[in-house]
């Protein structure tokens, strides 16, 4: 049967998340209330801003089920603002910011500074085959330090970041720095329903 997976869909890139997806083969459906939660084999948190997005998950109700969801082992991916929400720790937060966690990792925000504010770089992330990946940073987060569980998939080469963490997994949760859904290579997507057909399997 076919995987169903939700895109949060409060802000940020969630149609080229459900095209991405729905390229990959999953069935793909945008999240903004609880009992859309319902059904779910995974779910992709987009970019955007962490700082809304907490907030906008708040008003809608959908913040704690769906904490309880991730508790539970619902796989998900993270991009940028996304890979925030999946932080057990941040740096350079919002007042009152809070994320959903799971990722045993420390995420600084806005971490590559204004001069760098936006870039792309190809990158050798672990798992994916091929070609390297574009991948697009837009005031991107980095992972500073992570726990024993966490496997680093990909760092930054050269450049004064050089040597950043900007792709990460932990058991079913996975989470980028960059934005996949916007260079049309489908292979991180594709990588994330692995997780997620594999949860289903278990
Ligand atoms: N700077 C944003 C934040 O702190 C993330 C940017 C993005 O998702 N493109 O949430």
């Amino acid at each position: 049967m076919t995987e169903v997976v939700g895109v949060l869909a409060l802000q940020g890139d969630v149609r080229e998340h459900l095209a991405a997806l729905r390229a990959a083969g999953a069935e793909a459906r945008p999240v903004r209330r609880p009992e859309e939660l319902d059904g779910l084999d995974g779910i992709v948190l987009p970019g955007g801003e962490s700082t809304t997005m907490d907030k906008l998950m708040r008003t809608f109700g959908v913040r704690d089920p769906l904490r309880e969801r991730l508790a539970e082992g619902l796989p998900a991916f993270g991009s940028c603002a996304g890979m925030i929400l999946l932080a057990d720790r941040v740096l350079d937060v919002a007042p009152g910011q809070e994320t959903l966690g799971g990722i045993d990792m420390t995420v600084r925000r806005n971490a590559f500074g204004r001069q760098v504010e936006s870039f792309e770089e190809d990158l050798k992330v672990e798992g994916v085959q091929g070609e390297p990946v574009r991948a697009v940073f837009i005031r991107a987060p980095w992972v500073e330090a992570v726990g024993d569980e966490v496997e680093v998939l990909a760092r930054v080469e050269g450049g004064p970041a050089d040597g950043r963490i900007v792709a990460v997994r932990q058991g079913r949760l996975l989470a980028t720095s960059f934005h996949p859904e916007i260079t049309g290579d489908g292979r991180i997507h594709a990588a994330f329903l692995d997780l997620v057909r594999e949860a289903r399997g278990a």
